[in-house]
């Protein structure tokens, strides 16, 4: 049986062989991947993980490709989406999500529960996985804020993290050392009014639509340098709207690249490589990426 007929007879997953990975990111480019797995369940992704090792297949865990960018050339191994691993409950005084859960259904999942603590971070784009993967964060607050405990899943175990072990710093946890796979997380929310948790989430979206593009884009290119801002030093290099083939500086927040018409991976690469040099010539500063690459980047 071929791999894809076998990972196809597991219950709960699905796998897909030369599948394109341009939709399944925000910024919209980039190849295909050997295979791509759909998980429902644990036991399929304990599973797929041991038909991968056993076939020595590398995997790359996808959440909701929001902080992203794929080769033009693809990637050689299977990418397992965490999408449809995406249950969110209460349990005890805690909410508990799956890694797959988007943000904005765990936001509803807490309102429905008079639960605040969201407001800030629920109009992230991405899973759960993926916040916690990155310590995302927004107006002054990060995930970090309000992780109680981390599930991953390592050589088939299961181990639990407190907030403690997360070794969470701005953008940073231990997740990006370990490469393991985040299955759930359980988060710290107090008790609130309906009607305040709708307010205070109303008036952060409103801010985020005030600085931010819409687009096809990966949200901040850059981590902000101790003591700066990515986008205000960007800015100071004149680089607002400059562009390279199809990808554009944003003329709303510098630190965005916007995807526009026929933009590839090469074009936001080479754009990146520009900012960075730009900004150094200009401030001594060396810009490092907040967002993620997929693939041979030096060979899109
Ligand atoms: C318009 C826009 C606005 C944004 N605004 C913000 C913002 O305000 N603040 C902010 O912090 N970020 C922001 N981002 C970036 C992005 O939304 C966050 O980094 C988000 O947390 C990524 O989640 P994701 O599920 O999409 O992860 P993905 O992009 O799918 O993956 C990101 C990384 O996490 C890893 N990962 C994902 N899930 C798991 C898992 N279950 N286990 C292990 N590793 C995993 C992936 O392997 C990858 O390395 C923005 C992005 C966009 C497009």
């Amino acid at each position: 049986m071929d791999f894809v007929s076998k990972v196809n007879s597991l219950y709960g997953a699905k796998c897909y062989s030369d599948f394109p990975l341009k939709d399944k990111t925000a910024f919209k480019s980039g190849g295909n991947c050997k295979y791509f797995i759909e998980i429902k369940s644990l036991r399929a992704l304990q599973n797929a993980l041991e038909m991968l090792g056993e076939e020595n297949i590398p995997y790359y865990i996808l959440g909701g490709g929001s902080n992203l960018i794929v080769s033009d050339k693809g990637y050689s191994g299977a990418v397992i989406s965490t999408l449809a691993l995406n249950g969110v409950f209460v349990k005890e005084d805690k909410l508990f999500a799956m890694a797959g859960a988007r943000l904005p259904e765990i936001y509803r999942f807490a309102l429905e529960n008079s639960l605040s603590g969201l407001e800030e971070l629920s109009s992230i784009p991405g899973t759960l996985g993926g916040a916690v993967y990155m310590n995302a964060g927004a107006f002054g607050k990060s995930f970090s804020d309000i992780i109680y405990s981390v599930e991953t899943i390592s050589d088939g175990k299961i181990k639990k993290y407190y907030k403690g072990d997360c070794k969470f710093a701005y953008r940073k946890s231990i997740f990006q050392k370990n490469n393991e796979i985040i299955l759930s997380a359980s988060l710290d929310l107090k008790s609130g009014e309906k009607g305040d948790i709708t307010a205070t989430k109303t008036e952060y979206d409103r801010l985020r639509r005030l600085s931010q593009p819409c687009g096809r884009t990966f949200g901040s290119v850059f981590k902000n340098p101790k003591g700066y801002s990515a986008a205000k030093l960007i800015e100071g290099a004149n680089l607002k709207g400059v562009k390279v083939g199809g990808a554009k500086v944003s003329d709303k927040h510098a630190n965005f690249i916007i995807n526009e018409d026929g933009c590839t991976t090469k074009d936001a690469l080479d754009l990146i490589k520009y900012i960075k040099r730009s900004v150094y010539n200009k401030y001594g500063i060396t810009l490092k990426e907040e967002v993620k690459y997929l693939g041979n980047i030096y060979d899109t």
